[in-house]
């Protein structure tokens, strides 16, 4: 059985923290707040990952009321979800991802972000698709006061 799953996260972007997006840490004047290291593109692959076998979503593995997963990288959080599909016996076939960000420049981070993704994943890079867009100037994506991710995952499933 082919099965696919549907994520999308949104953080506030904030003066002193660190800018992480895909597991790769971006040079810029903000970065997302969050519990984790709040990377918005790797949170809403790991909820299309656990949409994909039906196994809830990351607030429920990664509960921001626990305190020993505070500061928790999320390329560390994709691993422990690679292995939750591992034991429902799920083979992952694909990812696709867009990040929606006014600001800095994303492209020239998308092959290491792939990289990335691919180890914590076990997953070639051929099959992990990053794609990144503004949203226009509009709205509060728009108006750089946050980024928002979406992203699809595909597994197969005995
Ligand atoms: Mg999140």
């Amino acid at each position: 059985m082919t099965r696919c799953g549907i994520g999308y996260d949104a953080h506030r972007l904030v003066a002193g923290r660190k800018l992480v997006l895909g597991g790769v840490e971006i040079p810029h004047s903000l970065g997302l707040e969050g519990h984790s290291d709040a990377d918005v593109l790797s949170h809403a692959i790991a909820d299309a990952l656990l949409g994909a076998i039906g196994e809830r979503d990351i607030g429920h593995h990664f509960p921001n009321t626990d305190e020993s997963i505070r500061g928790i990288s999320s390329i560390a959080i994709l691993e422990r979800v690679a292995e939750v599909l591992r034991r429902h016996g799920a083979e992952l076939v694909n990812v696709d991802a867009t990040l929606i960000a006014e600001a800095p420049k994303i492209a020239p981070h998308i092959p290491a972000m792939r990289e990335k993704i691919s180890s914590a994943l076990q997953l070639a890079p051929e099959r992990i698709s990053i794609k990144a867009t503004t949203n226009e100037g509009l709205g509060t994506i728009g108006r750089g006061e946050g980024m928002c991710a979406m992203a699809v995952a595909s597994v197969e499933q005995p």
